[in-house]
């Protein structure tokens, strides 16, 4: 049985717990594979948001879609990253939130998801929610509860 704080924190909107899109590391879909990389690297995160010229979402990219793209019979195609277009490699099929979207939606997705990104209503970027921000935020509600 769900309790009545528990539904409070279910029904709250998520607009409160976005990490915003300024603070967010992203790519651009035209960007090309090399520069993707080098991003990813230098920021350490597994996966990123792509957006387009409008910041609008478009896909997520991780390194391993970058590294599997060069993969060669014997060696690793180095070479070929300036070509590739991180449109060409990334993920087109993201599970992403409204920014209207309430607190159990969020907890449904990021059981499979280790964030999510954010959209407003005209499908603009506005950041993302991670599963830590909402593992901080059940805690948070537990302990209240006792
Ligand atoms: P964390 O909750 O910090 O462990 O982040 C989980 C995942 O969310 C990271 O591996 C990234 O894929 C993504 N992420 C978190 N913070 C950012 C950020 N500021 N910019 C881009 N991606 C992020």
């Amino acid at each position: 049985m769900i309790s009545t704080n528990n539904r409070a924190l279910l029904d709250m909107p998520i607009k409160d717990f976005i990490i915003s899109s300024e603070k967010v590391a992203h790519v651009q879909s035209g960007n090309n594979a090399e520069h993707a990389l080098l991003v990813l690297t230098k920021t350490g995160y597994s996966s990123i948001p792509v957006l387009d010229v409008k910041y609008r979402l478009k896909g997520l990219l991780s390194t391993k879609m970058i590294t599997e793209s060069i993969l060669g019979l014997e060696r690793i195609e180095y070479e070929k990253l300036a070509e590739i277009r991180v449109d060409d490699v990334m993920n087109h099929d993201v599970a992403y939130l409204k920014i209207t979207d309430t607190f159990r939606r969020a907890l449904d997705l990021v059981i499979n998801h280790a964030f999510l990104c954010v959209i407003d209503e005209e499908g603009t970027f506005v950041g993302i929610m991670t599963r830590r921000i909402i593992l901080k935020q059940l805690k948070k509600y537990m302990y209240q509860q006792n």
